[in-house]
């Protein structure tokens, strides 16, 4: 349920009014925008009085929430949520690509990476070192040393790191890393979202492989219950009868979650088609769809790579997308 307040309540008012909500043993999310101020109201709101809340004199309007997510719900939240990462801004209305390997895989490999995609103006830098591959005999990423690789490169190139969390155990290595990464396969491992929630740290969430989006934002509900509400949502497609693409890229994801949630969208390209030479296209439509950003796998020799080398761009091939990225997105505002 939510409560919008009149125009120009005074906080002692407003305080009044989150303490009797609070009695009635309701947790009360506040979002104060430029033009009205929003009460949330999490828990069981069966035995409010809605007739009662709505006659307040401070009250403009009082409204149920059918969906069971409610602190992703642009209904708690009607303003755009942003995350800030070092300089980076997501979700302010800019565009910001993270770029980097599938897999950190040497010293090399990640600061010639890192200072190529940062030269074509990645914003952050990304990079897997722990990766759920389908076989257990696949190269399964460097891991602590990955993660310590990512740090290096970060120092050399200023250049903010995402990487992925496969378990809550590994959570003490992820203390310096600045986006952390829940992959398709663990969009609802629900002990691990609720570790994450417990972090003053951005969580970027893709969607998994065959989930809805009401699903991936209830996944996000349980990062945000905990307490951190610093969420990015990823479209990264999903899987359907096609077998040309490695998945299906749904792009009406960017404006449906537009319209259910406030928290930033990015779209992720490259697993969704599998294809580098799919990417470009893709990350075109992704950006007029409306995405707040992309992630895109570059690698400096695509066709060694240890992990995703067919869906990889070279640093020369990303450099390009970027440019068009920043064309189409500009023609938009
Ligand atoms: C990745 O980003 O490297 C990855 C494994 O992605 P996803 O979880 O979307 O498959
Ligand atoms: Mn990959």
């Amino acid at each position: 349920m939510i409560t919008v307040l009149k125009h120009g309540v005074t906080k002692q008012q407003r305080d009044q009014l989150i303490e009797w909500f609070e009695e009635q043993g309701l947790g009360v999310h506040i979002s104060e925008g430029q033009y009205q101020t929003v009460l949330g109201l999490i828990g069981d709101t069966s035995r409010v009085d809605e007739e009662l809340v709505a006659s307040l004199e401070m009250v403009d309007s009082v409204k149920r929430i059918s969906e069971p997510f409610k602190k992703a719900n642009r209904k708690f939240h009607p303003e755009n949520t942003v995350i800030r990462v070092g300089d980076v801004t997501i979700g302010d209305g800019s565009m910001v690509m993270i770029a980097g390997p599938c897999s950190v895989e040497s010293e090399e490999q990640i600061l010639e990476v890192a200072s190529r995609v940062k030269a074509a103006g990645a914003g952050l830098l990304r990079g897997g070192a722990f990766k759920p591959r389908t076989s257990p005999y696949d190269f399964q990423g460097m891991r602590a040393e990955g993660i310590e690789l990512l740090l290096e490169a970060k120092k050399a190139t200023g250049l903010p790191i995402v990487t992925e969390i496969m378990s809550a155990a590994h959570l003490p290595l992820f203390e310096d890393v600045d986006i952390i990464q829940v992959g398709a396969r663990s969009m609802q491992n629900f002990e691990l979202l609720k570790e994450l929630g417990k972090l003053h740290k951005p969580i970027l969430l893709k969607r998994g492989l065959a989930n809805t989006l009401k699903e991936l934002l209830m996944s996000a509900e349980y990062i945000m219950a905990g307490g951190n509400e610093q969420v990015i949502l990823c479209e990264r497609g999903i899987r359907t009868y096609e077998t040309f693409t490695r998945n299906t890229l749904d792009l009406s994801a960017v404006p449906a979650l537009r319209e259910l949630s406030h928290l930033p969208i990015i779209v992720d390209p490259s697993h969704a088609t599998g294809i580098a030479r799919m990417v470009e296209p893709m990350a075109l439509a992704a950006t007029a769809a409306g995405a707040d950003g992309l992630i895109i796998e570059v690698h400096n020799n695509p066709p060694k790579a240890l992990c995703d080398g067919a869906q990889s761009l070279t640093p020369d091939q990303f450099a390009q997308v970027a440019e068009k990225v920043r064309k189409v997105h500009a023609a938009l505002q």
